[in-house]
């Protein structure tokens, strides 16, 4: 395999297919030149081969010989040779991975100067300025880049150059100074590298292509690459293109252009350019670009020319590109594309817009597969709530979403105080690739500077972080930022409004934003799509959480945890009066009082799901939560004293100690312990349900053990519950319902109208392990992954996230957190395991999962492949779930199932359902 393509090089498939070997820059440049056949200046890329070659063993064996080649075929095409003290070619040498990345290595422009060819390109453009312009540049990125230099020690210089030219203007410096700026420039690459300025282009070219390589393993990139889970061992490709100039004069510039709007999807061409300008000078934010739509103005043939070519390019990748272009002398060259980046709405936007337009033809699947989680969580973002707030000054709203922080004017600043448990916005003139950490940290990004294509605006879009960028009132002296009058210091609170722009001293409530009607649209085709393959419940422990998750689109409730309901203010001493109760008739007391309680939440949570399967967990957590901690009662009894209710409540903290409390007594074992507490529960919850009933409603009840380990223990278990469930249902159609048993009649419900059925958690691995049997007694299932990858690693989540948990990542022990993306691998195979004897006991077993990465997009697809019937995730998670779910379904992971499991009936195996029938 060669480990250099020219860009018109003939491939055998389409090159924007082979971003592995060319990596993404390359492959759209030979797709443009040789696909598209639009005016790119001609070039080469070395491949991600010679990359990973150089990273396994240095400077591969032939490479040297096969970059000569190209090159004189280059300098060939062109007619001019790089380096020729006469008449130089001049050439970029860019970055270009699989995928765009910050932390890689910039371009370097203008490479092939020096002091000889300098000259030359001099005589050849007759603009002496022109050519000694473009050396200070190529100097001063070369000794920035590829030299590692810090760039302030240019900037100084240039700075100082035009304050003794009188302008503030780049553009304006004056010959004679651009040829001591050379000069000077290249003392400072000789006092830092102890070796004078490289001035054979081999020497350059080398240093650059090398310096590329470099910066893949560079800590900027390797960073980005862990937050962003790109592989580390792909490698980048470097492209190596002849130069075009925009800023030989004023018939010429350069420019960004997307097809379409990025941050709202809206269709027709945006961007910003420059005239008279080169390379970073527009994403810099140096200097104020004009709307694309202004090159009209100034070039009415170049603008109707760039618009046919985006047409074209979104016709042949049927999605919005973004593009680099520059016009040298009234002649267009296209420098870069790719499928452009975009915001959470713009994204929906698009989406629906080409399903409906005839060019594109987008079908739904495809527009289901283009929307992430993260686009859906951007349209959920928080907004600044009501309008009482008083602007401070405003800029580009370049990231949608409300954020709220604590001003940090650096980078490094903002990442402490991040590390340090601060929120944090951060402030700069302008973000450049050295700022990403800080912005990782940041909440919301602010910029003095830049446009909306500036490096602020499309990090933080990319990210889906708020940011307002250009905002021109904002001045940055030392610690502090000054608006006016009014001074900002580093620590203080401000809040940003990344959709309009909005800059406020203080911090500003939010609310969550309305979704726009495409959210609506995109996610009822994700549920066509995985309509009969895998549902989407919702954690919902209340009514109006329920009844917000059904707003969501959820399904039913797969987990409603009952401890919630003992927490409450007017609960908690019921619960601890039974702890403490003595003898069983003040327990059952207690017991009683409790059912009142939660038969109150059940209905509510019922009505909210009406028709709908609520699944409601058993008391879970081990008792001691619902006492006094014991620490504090022991500082009191030293102190104050305790009174007689607190020294019982003292010693009952201390009998119920427990060493490993998430392992001790909690579950179904408290269930065993403590035997009327189930039964109450149950009583309550079908007590709701009659209610339910009797009110015309259609409750369908899951009730769900947890914690189990295996057959006996599940049985009992059962055998409480139905004993609870019969005999309410017996009270309610004998003399009637009631938290009495002995109220006035009530109708009895129709035949059908309740449905029960009886399930387990499966959180411990015996369960998975042991599913056959347990399902003999279960008529559904539903994976606490949190618990069972507790269980599995042996990780005690609380202890190990915050102490190991990064170590492990760093060091490549773990791929991933388990806690926020399931372990496939191990978790996964319980969970496959699980089902699989699960079903080889009762094949209609419903089995679902409930652990918070029922709303993790990744997790969801090994679920789907493990053959679950629904995910559950807690409710402003559903949509992403239900996004995830088609996704699951277009990529082949589900299967189809025969019948939906919610009425595949009773009596298939073992004990069929308890179906409740009123004989009325
Ligand atoms: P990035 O990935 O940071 O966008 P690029 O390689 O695209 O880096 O280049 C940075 C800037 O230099 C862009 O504005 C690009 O258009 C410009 N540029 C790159 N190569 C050339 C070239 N051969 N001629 C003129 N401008 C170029
Ligand atoms: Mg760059
Ligand atoms: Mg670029």
């Amino acid at each position: 395999m060669p480990f250099v393509y020219d860009f018109d090089h003939k491939h055998r498939k389409p090159p924007m297919e082979m971003k592995d070997l060319l990596g993404g820059k390359g492959a759209n440049l030979a797709e443009m030149t040789s696909v598209l056949a639009l005016p790119v200046p001609p070039g080469f890329t070395i491949s991600t081969d010679a990359c990973r070659a150089y990273m396994d063993g240095g400077w591969p064996d032939g490479l040297s010989a096969e970059i000569a080649k190209a090159r004189t075929r280059l300098e060939k095409t062109m007619g001019k040779r790089i380096g020729d003290p006469s008449d130089p070619l001049l050439v970029s040498v860019r970055s270009g991975a699989k995928f765009s990345m910050p932390g890689m290595m910039d371009t370097v422009l203008n490479l092939g100067l020096n002091d000889q060819s300098v000259e030359g390109l001099a005589k050849q453009t007759d603009d002496e300025r022109f050519a000694y312009d473009s050396y200070r540049r190529f100097v001063a990125m070369y000794g920035r880049i590829v030299l590692g230099i810090p760039g302030e020690e240019f900037d100084l210089l240039l700075d100082a150059a035009k304050e003794l030219a009188g302008t503030t203007s780049d553009a304006a410096v004056p010959t004679e100074l651009l040829r001591y700026l050379v000069d000077a420039y290249q003392q400072i690459v000789e006092r830092h590298t102890g070796k004078p300025f490289p001035q054979d282009p081999d020497d350059q070219l080398r240093g650059a292509v090398e310096a590329v390589f470099e910066s893949w393993n560079g800590p900027r990139a390797i960073a980005y690459r862990d937050r962003e889970r790109i592989a580390h061992d792909l490698g980048t490709a470097v492209n190596v293109q002849a130069m075009v100039f925009g800023n030989r004069d004023d018939d010429s510039g350069t420019g960004v252009g997307f097809t379409r709007d990025p941050a709202t999807g809206t269709r027709g061409e945006y961007g910003d350019f420059l005239v008279n300008a080169q390379g970073e000078d527009v994403v810099a934010g140096i200097r104020n670009t004009e709307p694309l739509s202004a090159l009209k103005d100034h070039f009415p043939k170049i603008h109707k020319e760039l618009l046919a070519i985006f047409a074209r390019l979104e016709g042949h990748y049927r999605d919005m590109c973004d593009t680099e272009f520059t016009i040298e002398q009234g002649k267009l060259w296209m420098l870069q594309t790719r499928v452009g980046k975009r915001t959470g709405a713009a994204a929906l936007r698009m989406a629906v817009d080409m399903v409906a337009e005839k060019g594109i033809k987008l079908s739904k699947e495809e527009a289901i597969e283009r929307i992430t989680g993260d686009h859906l969580d951007q349209v959920l973002h928080p907004q600044f709530a009501g309008s009482g707030y008083k602007v401070l000054t405003k800029g580009l709203g370049a990231s949608p979403g409300a954020a709220v922080g604590r001003v940090y004017l650096t980078a490094d600043g903002a990442q402490a105080a991040a590390e340090a448990g601060e929120t944090v916005v951060l402030v700069r003139s302008e973000t450049s690739p050295e700022d990403v950490h800080g912005m990782l940290a940041a909440e919301g990004i602010l910029t003095a500077r830049g446009g909306l294509v500036s490096h602020a605006a499309v990090v933080a879009r990319g990210w889906g972080k708020p940011a307002v960028v250009g905002a021109e009132g904002l001045r940055i002296v030392g610690n502090t930022f000054t608006v006016g009058d009014t001074v900002v210091e580093e620590g203080d609170w401000i809040s940003i409004d990344g959709t309009n722009g909005t800059v406020v001293l203080g911090q500003v409530p939010v609310s969550q934003g309305e979704t726009p009607a495409e959210f609506d649209t995109v996610l009822a085709w994700a549920d066509v799509i995985r309509a009969g393959h895998l549902g989407v419940r919702a954690n919902a422990d209340n009514g109006p959480d329920a009844a917000n998750a059904r707003h969501l689109g959820a399904e039913g409730i797969g987990l409603c945890r009952t401890e919630h309901m003992f927490l409450g203010e007017d609960r908690l001493p019921i619960v601890r009066r039974m702890i403490l109760a003595d003898t069983p008739s003040e327990e059952q007391a207690a017991l009683e009082q409790l059912r009142l309680a939660q038969k109150a939440d059940f209905e509510e949570i019922l009505e909210a799901m009406d028709a709908l399967p609520v699944t409601i967990r058993l008391l879970d957590p081990p008792l001691h939560e619902f006492l006094p901690s014991t620490e504090e009662l022991a500082i009191k009894e030293a102190t104050d004293g305790l009174n007689p209710e607190e020294t019982r409540l003292f010693q009952a903290a201390k009998d119920w100690h427990e060493f490993n409390p998430m392992l001790g007594t909690r579950g179904v074992r408290l269930g065993v312990l403590k035997p009327g507490l189930y039964a109450m529960q149950v009583r309550a919850l079908m007590e709701a349900a009659l209610a339910r009933v009797a009110k015309g409603g259609h409750p369908i009840v899951e009730i769900m053990i947890p914690l189990t380990i295996g057959r006996e223990e599940m049985a009992l278990a059962r055998s409480w519950v139905e004993e609870a469930v019969t005999s309410t249902l017996a009270g309610s159609t004998g003399s009637g319902s009631g938290s009495s048993g002995r109220g006035k009649k009530s109708p009895a419900p129709a035949a059908g109208s309740l449905e029960v059925l009886i399930g387990t958690m499966i959180e411990t691995p015996r369960a998975a392990l042991r599913a056959a049997e347990i399902a003999e007694d279960a008529e559904f299932f539903s994976f606490g992954t949190n618990d069972l990858t507790q269980m599995t690693f042996g990780f005690s989540r609380d202890d190990v996230e915050g102490r190991m948990m990064s170590a492990y990542l760093e060091l490549g022990l773990l791929k991933r957190n388990p806690f926020e993306v399931v372990d496939p691998d191990g978790v996964g195979e319980l969970v496959r395991l699980g089902v699989e004897r699960g079903r080889s006991t009762r094949p209609d077993l419903k089995i679902g999962v409930c652990g918070e990465h029922g709303g993790d997009p990744e997790s969801i697809q090994t679920f789907a492949k493990a053959g679950l019937d629904y995910v559950s995730c807690s409710p402003f998670r559903v949509p992403i779930a239900r996004l995830a779910a088609a996704q699951a379904v277009l990529a082949g992971h589900t299967a189809a199932r025969t019948a939906d499991r919610k009425s595949a009936s009773a009596g298939v195996a073992a004990k069929g359902r308890t179906k409740a029938k009123g004989k009325g």
